[in-house]
Parts: structure tokens; C-alpha cells; sequence
């Protein structure tokens, strides 16, 4: 069977590359008959339960503990927070019918928990005691998103993980609310490569409900930007619609302070496959890759079953050594099994032939720059965790390094619109990020297609003294990032 490989060009055209990796590479299938859901394949959920296990095991090793919270939220919950009601009512599903009998009260998929678990925090938290409360569940919410949906990146269907956590002070919930930014910082650039800026949001663009959010915004490699984990400080917004509350030291009823933080896996995984992939296919972390090394008998006639042979038995002592690992016996070529592993970005391949039978030394190749070595058998374990060390560093230097170009300044209308077209995040002058300034992200929405993505948490983007915002001309009191998104 012929099979020349994986052959779209990321840098010029990203769009048709993204869209044939997710085919291609077996990621996902849009066949499935309900608009907006699409079937998560085996090669991206494998890399999925490593990314959740990642995060998992971040939050618990902060204080948190797992549960699992139902699916269906009644109408009631849901009408207890004004802002949040709001903010989700146009996008939620609705269960109206239960085995043929209408409900009296519509039943909601949750498009997020806050309303189905502070109900439960209400009646488990009385005291001091039971605080601070750091409870998280893995999930799928469902909002039917009216954009056109993307695979990994928008669906009416996704896959997250949601912390709501409760705590008996302000400082302890804006505490929270930086912990879950290094969270983000240590699972999705440390270990999974991908580079990201924290931002404050305006005002106007908060999370229904919430007092402060701040959202990480990475890049796609056609310079769009596109949300990933946001942590939300909630205030007592919600404790006062749901009462949960505590008696403080003093003998008095007080409402909880709260933050929720939502790492999506599923987009999460749209920017590692984008910023990680080449034209070849996926590029993957070792730690995230389902298989980490392939182990290819290279035929010679005559030797077929001893090296075959051989090649079973070195895969077989790799995988007693912990790696995940593939042995391609099947019947295609060498080039052909090359191309197949490469495209599903498996980090490693050893190569097992006549002659290195002989020579007891494999050849291994790498996924992210292709070079190849000699490695002796008895070494070969120890080797591959280097060389998967710094595959995964690799990835996430030259993630950096792209990311770092991608920050440009304007100071005009005209200039913000030229930078944009150039793709990335583009620095501005702007009035306000109070509701006062609304009106100038929409215009420069308008007129540059660019959103408003908030200010730099931790930066030092302070107008210089004669700055003017670039929509409306008056004094400027903040440098905002503007970028195109998804
Ligand atoms: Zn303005």
C-alpha cells in the first residue's frame, strides 16, 4: 500500500493543517448526526487522560478532592444568581421531557457547575471547620455555541476539569486565584510546552458573576489567540444567591469567599497539537504521546522471524521499563511505518535490521528534529527517557521562542489594525477597562476585527505620560492587549 505521508504546510496555510492532522492522524470524527458533537478517538483520548491526570494531580497536591456532581441543573439553581443567569441563558440545552411526561421544571445541561455544586456547598459547610472547601470534578459541560465549531477548539460539547473552592477570607480566595495561575504555568507550559499570557479581563468581559477573572490566552500558529484556563474570583456573589455561609470567630453568620478555576482539556489539547505539530503531522510531548516509542523491524530476506523476533523482544523489555511502546510488525515498508508514526507524533523510533542485530546497536530517531543515533541495547532504556527529556524541552524552547515574537505595540487605529494582520498580541493604549471603556473595545472590534484581551497579570504596562487611548483620543490609563481569537 502506498503511503506518502503527511505532507501540509502549518506556517501558510494552518486552517487545511489543522483540519487534516485531526482527520488524518485519527483524532476525531465529525460524522456524529447531532450539529456541534463530534467522537473523540482513541490517539487524542489517550493523550487526553494523561493531560487530566496531570492537572489532577496538581490540584489534589494544592488541597483539593475529587467528586462528581450530576449533569442536570433544575431552573431553579440557575435563577439564584442574576449575572449568571444572564450570562448563560442563551447558550444552554434544556431538558423539558422525561419518559414522555413534560417536566414542570425545565432541567438544565450544566454549561458549567457553580449553580449544582454551591446548592450541595450550602448544606455541607456550618463552620470554621469545615473551611477552606477545594472540591474538583472531570467532566463534560455542554453550550451550544452559535460560532462555527472547530474540533478541540470550539464544540457544543467539551471536556474540563472545574475547582470551586470556598474559603473564610478575601485573602485566602485571591490566594487561590494566583495558585491556580501557577498551576497553569506548571501543567500546560512546563509540562505540556505551550506558552501563554495571564490576563486581567475587563470589566466588561468577566465571567457572569464574578468579581475578577483572569484568563491565560495562548497563540494559534496562524497568530489568532485562544483561551485556555481561566480562574475566576467570585466574591461572595454567589455564597449570598446560594447562602453558603459559616459561623465566623466572632459567633457570626458570614458568606463564603470563592474562586473557581476550569482548565478544558479538550482546548487545551487543540494548542498542543497547533503549536507542537509540523508539516509532517503531530509533534507530541513524551510525556503526553499514547505510544512513546515505536520499535520498526527493518526486514532482510532470509532474516524475517529473527528480527522480528528481535524486535517483539525489545519492545517488550522497553514496556517493562515503563515506556509505552509500539512494535510495527505488520506487513507495509519501512518508509510506510515511518510516515504512520510520525504523522500520530510518536516521540521516538528504534529501528531494529539485520545490521544492528549484529552490531547490538539500534538506530533511534527523533520525532521533533529527526536526527538519529546509535545506541547500544544495554543502553537504550536510560537513552530514550534522555532523549524524551529533551524532546519535551525542545518543544517548549522553541514554543517560547516563537511566542516571544509574536508581542507587538501600536499606538494608532491604523497601526493596531496593520499589526493584527500580522497576527499575535498587540499592545494599546486604552482609556479604561471599567465598563467606561466598553465602547472602545467595540470599536476596535469593529474596525479591526482585534478583541480586547484585558491587561498583563503581573506586567508592567503602565501609558507612558502623553499616551492616548487609541479609540477615543482621551488620556490613557491602561496598556491593554488586543489580539484576533478564536
Ligand atoms: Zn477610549
Amino acid at each position: 500500500m502506498a503511503f506518502d505521508g503527511f505532507d501540509f504546510d502549518k506556517e501558510k496555510d494552518f486552517s487545511t493543517w489543522y483540519s487534516e492532522v485531526v482527520k488524518r492522524a485519527e483524532l476525531c470524527d465529525l460524522r456524529y448526526n447531532v450539529k456541534g458533537f463530534v467522537v473523540f478517538r482513541p490517539w487524542c483520548v489517550m493523550s487526553f487522560k494523561k493531560m487530566y491526570a496531570a492537572f489532577e494531580k496538581e490540584l489534589e497536591a494544592s488541597g483539593h478532592r475529587p467528586a462528581l456532581f450530576p449533569a442536570l441543573v433544575p431552573e431553579e439553581n440557575f435563577l439564584k444568581e442574576k449575572e449568571h443567569v444572564e450570562g448563560f441563558a442563551p447558550d444552554l440545552f434544556w431538558v423539558t421531557e422525561v419518559a414522555g411526561n413534560k417536566l414542570g421544571e425545565r432541567l438544565a445541561m450544566r454549561p458549567t457547575s457553580e449553580t449544582a455544586m454551591y446548592k450541595m456547598y450550602s448544606l455541607w459547610i456550618q463552620g470554621l471547620s469545615d473551611l477552606p472547601l477545594k472540591i474538583y470534578q472531570s467532566c463534560q459541560v455542554w453550550r451550544c455555541e452559535t460560532k462555527a465549531t472547530r474540533p478541540f477548539i470550539r464544540s457544543r460539547e467539551f471536556h474540563w476539569i472545574e475547582a470551586h473552592d470556598v474559603f473564610a477570607t478575601m485573602e485566602e480566595a485571591e490566594a487561590q486565584v494566583r495558585t491556580d495561575m501557577e498551576t497553569t504555568e506548571r501543567v500546560m507550559h512546563l509540562q505540556f510546552g505551550v506558552p501563554f499570557i495571564y490576563f486581567k479581563r475587563p470589566e466588561w468581559d468577566k465571567f457572569p458573576g464574578a468579581v475578577e477573572t483572569f484568563g491565560a490566552d495562548s497563540l494559534m500558529p496562524d497568530g489568532k489567540t485562544i483561551q485556555q484556563p481561566s480562574t475566576h474570583l467570585l466574591g461572595q456573589n454567589f455564597a449570598k444567591a446560594f447562602d453558603v455561609s459559616f459561623l465566623n470567630s466572632k459567633g457570626e453568620r458570614e458568606f463564603g469567599w470563592q474562586t473557581c478555576y476550569g482548565p478544558a482539556i479538550s482546548r487545551i489539547y487543540a494548542s498542543v497539537i497547533s503549536v507542537h505539530g509540523d508539516n509532517k503531522g503531530l509533534v507530541l510531548p513524551f510525556d503526553l504521546a499514547p505510544v512513546q516509542v515505536v520499535v520498526i523491524p527493518v526486514q532482510k530476506k532470509g532474516l524475517e522471524e529473527k528480527i522480528v523476533a528481535k524486535a517483539k523482544a525489545v519492545a517488550a523489555s522497553l514496556r517493562g521499563r515503563g515506556f509505552s511502546v509500539e512494535c510495527d510488525c505488520s506487513t507495509s515498508t519501512p518508509g510506510f511505518k515511518y510516515n504512520y508514526w510520525e504523522l500520530r507524533g510518536v516521540p521516538l523510533r528504534v529501528e531494529v535490521g539485520a545490521r544492528e542485530m549484529e552490531s547490538g546497536e539500534f538506530v533511534v530517531a527523533r520525532r521533533d528534529t529527526g536526527e538519529k543515533e546509535k545506541v547500544k541495547e544495554m543502553e537504550l532504556p536510560a537513552r530514550l527517557n534522555g532523549l524524551g527529556v529533551a524532546i519535551s524541552d525542545n518543544l517548549r524552547l522553541k514554543a517560547d521562542a516563537w511566542f516571544a515574537k509574536q508581542l507587538h505595540c501600536a499606538s494608532s487605529m491604523e497601526e493596531l489594525a496593520k499589526a493584527l494582520d500580522k497576527g499575535g498580541f498587540v499592545k494599546v493604549p486604552l482609556c479604561s477597562v471599567k465598563m467606561d471603556g466598553k465602547a472602545c473595545a467595540e470599536k476596535i472590534k469593529a474596525e479591526t476585527v482585534g478583541d480586547v484581551r484585558g491587561t498583563r497579570f503581573g506586567g508592567k504596562d503602565k501609558p507612558v505620560h502623553s499616551a492616548v487611548c487609541v479609540a477615543c483620543g482621551k488620556p490613557a490609563d491602561e496598556v491593554v492587549f488586543v489580539a484576533r481569537q478564536y
